[in-house]
């Protein structure tokens, strides 16, 4: 056995929600790549068939499964429908998330609850019910995503709501991590800075300065340039780590 043989993924099954576009996509296509079978779990059903056929054009397993991350039924049909197609889960991505910008004292009732209802509420529906079946099956990695903005304040823009809900999912990490190593089941999470996807419109002039020029290394992420970071999180290669935040940053949290 070599050292990258503990990065091998084959055989796994694995569920990234909001898999069918930005961080999730590049998520998923590279647990593909290290072995695994993926479900991408989100809402457009089109994107989603969209990237899990081009993963299987190339050779992979994938699946399409409609999953709205708020709804706790859902959650557990996406889990009967998935263990049913691919096998037990045994890797979950909590990826699925929402970002809106504005000044505190004008943000909308309804907008603070639809972030902590994806970004929070969502990501608990979905630990807590393949975080169940994994203890049941005996074992599994759940790894939540993150973000630099639950360490830091984030400027220009201020955005209030996702800085506390990023907060609530690092703590929520080390709270099952800490409940469940005993049974086998690791919690991380990834905490990524700026990375280009629909989510972080990096190359808008406006964000430059702080988003860009402020940062050590000066520049940007891709969603691919993370996709290693979760090999390592969802295989053996990371065996003795859990409850662990893993900032993936260029640096951003230096300064
Ligand atoms: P995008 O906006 O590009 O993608 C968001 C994804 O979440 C989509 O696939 C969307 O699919 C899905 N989603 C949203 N709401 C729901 C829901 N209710 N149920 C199921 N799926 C949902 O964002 P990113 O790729 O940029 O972000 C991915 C994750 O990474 C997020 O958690 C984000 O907070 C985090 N992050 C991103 C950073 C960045 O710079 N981009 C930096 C740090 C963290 P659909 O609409 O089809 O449901």
């Amino acid at each position: 056995m070599t050292v990258l043989d503990a990065f091998d993924l084959t055989g796994k099954t694995a569920v990234i929600t909001g898999g069918n576009t930005g961080l999730g996509e590049a998520f998923a296509k590279a647990l593909v790549e290290a072995g695994a079978g993926v479900a991408l779990a989100a809402r457009t059903r089109e994107r989603s068939e969209a990237v899990a056929e081009e993963i299987v054009a190339s050779g992979g397993n994938a699946i399409a499964v409609d999953l709205d991350v708020t709804d706790p039924a859902q959650v557990d049909g996406m889990l009967e429908g998935v263990t049913e197609r691919l096998g037990p889960v045994d890797i979950l991505v909590n990826n699925a998330g929402l970002c809106y910008h504005g000044p505190a004292a004008e943000v909308p009732l309804e907008e603070w609850h639809d972030v902590f209802d994806v970004n929070v509420h969502g990501l608990w529906h979905c630990a807590q019910a393949v975080g169940r079946r994994m203890i049941q099956n005996g074992g599994g990695t759940i790894i939540n995503i993150g973000s630099i903005s639950a360490m830091i304040v984030n400027r220009p823009q201020w955005q209030p709501a996702y800085n506390a809900s990023k907060a609530a999912v690092h703590q929520l990490t080390k709270s099952l991590a800490a409940e469940w190593a005993p049974h086998n089941v690791r919690v991380n999470a990834l905490a990524p800075g700026y990375v280009k996807t629909a989510m972080s419109p990096v190359d808008e002039p406006q964000f430059r300065r702080h988003w860009i020029e402020d940062a050590p290394m000066q520049r940007y992420s891709t969603p691919e340039e993370l996709g290693p970071s979760i090999v390592y999180l969802a295989s053996d290669a990371s065996s003795f780590m859990t409850g662990s935040i893993l900032v993936v940053d260029g640096g951003y949290t230096l300064f």
